[in-house]
């Protein structure tokens, strides 16, 4: 499970909807306990993928590296990664799935002609090499 704040929600999907009809991505960052994660910040990130920005994301490592020290000093860590599917499902495509950590909240964001939203959180699971779906709360 991973608890994320209406006011996180709404910089994430603020943030989808600029870079729409472009995929767009980001780190949540929390903490976790016995699985269970919440987020205490979302960080917005630059998608290096200018080719095929559509349907792709990739993130630049140097941004990636300054945001987890960051967050280590405040004694948060990077708990998973968030990205937005124009104009598709919120599932896992078989790229992002190539890419994928065990350990990670894998948050999609479906956005449809431009605002309507439909967010989904995966986990991927190493041995099945599947995602499998995790409950968002909203807290
Ligand atoms: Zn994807």
């Amino acid at each position: 499970m991973i608890t994320i704040s209406n006011d996180d929600l709404n910089v994430i999907k603020g943030h989808v909807k600029k870079a729409y009809p472009y995929e767009c991505c980001g780190l949540l960052i929390g903490k976790e306990k016995e699985g269970n994660k919440e987020v205490v910040e979302t960080c917005l990130l630059t998608n290096l993928n200018k080719e095929r920005a559509n349907d792709r994301y990739e993130v630049d490592p140097k941004e990636y590296m300054k945001i987890d020290q960051d967050a280590g000093k405040k004694k948060l860590s990077i708990i998973g990664i968030y990205h937005s599917h124009p104009d598709h499902p919120s599932r896992p495509s078989e790229f992002d799935a190539s890419r994928a950590w065990e350990g990670y909240s894998y948050m999609i964001i479906a956005i449809a002609n431009g605002s309507e939203f439909e967010i989904k959180s995966w986990v991927f699971n190493e041995s099945e090499k599947i995602f499998k779906e995790e409950e968002i709360k909203n807290g």
